[in-house]
């Protein structure tokens, strides 16, 4: 069918009671055992996959243990230990930079607020969102990754293009206590069934409701290219 309901807000409300009777127990699946940690993985995944940035943490994690090893660390070496993730040599720079900031102005500890964290090299709204729901239980906004931007525009919920611009679209329409689950059963949905490139509309739970259903419509919303 492909109808959207009448508006974002109920559009919303229907994606979300379906997207979680799809994937009850969907959850962030970066690996990490404390917030410094989980600030530095959120880091490395920028533009990389989850699962890589598990593998690469798996023995970062096991090397550097306190803000002061990072920063201490040496360029070069630290960007050798994660040269398998995309951008290595500038992540490495802001994890250092990122931890000197966090010994020098925060007494060594992962800051909770926004404009702190958005003031630490290298971390964006994305990053800060992600440590403050994560790491202090902090719910300020909703994550809009590659696959929240993707499928929020598939599904009519947003015609923004960039991640700030979506989430001031999505924040009135969500209701708050969903924020967080928000973003991880679209980038579950995004993973198994909506892809970027070819979505299986066929087996989708939302195709009724989507108005990029390649069973009903020309065009897909998320590029505005047609199918
Ligand atoms: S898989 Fe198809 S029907 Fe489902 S949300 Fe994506 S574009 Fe819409």
């Amino acid at each position: 069918m492909g109808t959207p309901l009448d508006t974002r807000t109920a559009q919303a409300e229907e994606v979300l009671e379906r997207l979680y009777e799809e994937y009850p127990d969907t959850t962030i699946s970066l690996s990490y055992s404390n917030r410094l940690e989980l600030l530095i993985a959120v880091m490395l995944s920028a533009q990389c996959t989850d699962e890589r940035v598990n593998t690469v943490t798996a023995e970062l994690f096991e090397k550097y243990d306190t803000a002061e090893d990072y920063a201490a660390a040496d360029q070069e070496e630290l960007a050798e230990d994660i040269n398998s993730i995309t951008y290595f040599n500038n992540k490495a720079k802001y994890i250092r930079s990122a931890c000197a900031d966090i010994i020098e102005k925060h007494d060594g500890e992962v800051p909770d607020t926004m404009s702190e964290l958005t003031d630490l090299a290298g971390v964006g709204r994305k990053t800060a969102n992600v440590v403050l729901q994560h790491g202090h239980d902090i719910v300020e906004g909703i994550v809009v990754d590659t696959h929240v931007q993707r499928l929020s525009r598939r599904l009519g919920l947003t015609d923004e293009e960039y991640p700030e611009r979506i989430e001031e679209d999505l924040m009135p329409v969500v209701p708050e206590t969903d924020w967080q689950q928000f973003t991880h059963l679209f980038i579950s949905h995004g993973r198994a069934v909506c892809n970027a490139r070819n979505p299986d509309c066929d087996a989708c739970v939302l195709e009724a409701i989507c108005p990029s259903s390649k069973l009903d419509h020309d065009v897909d919303l998320a590029s505005g290219d047609e199918w």
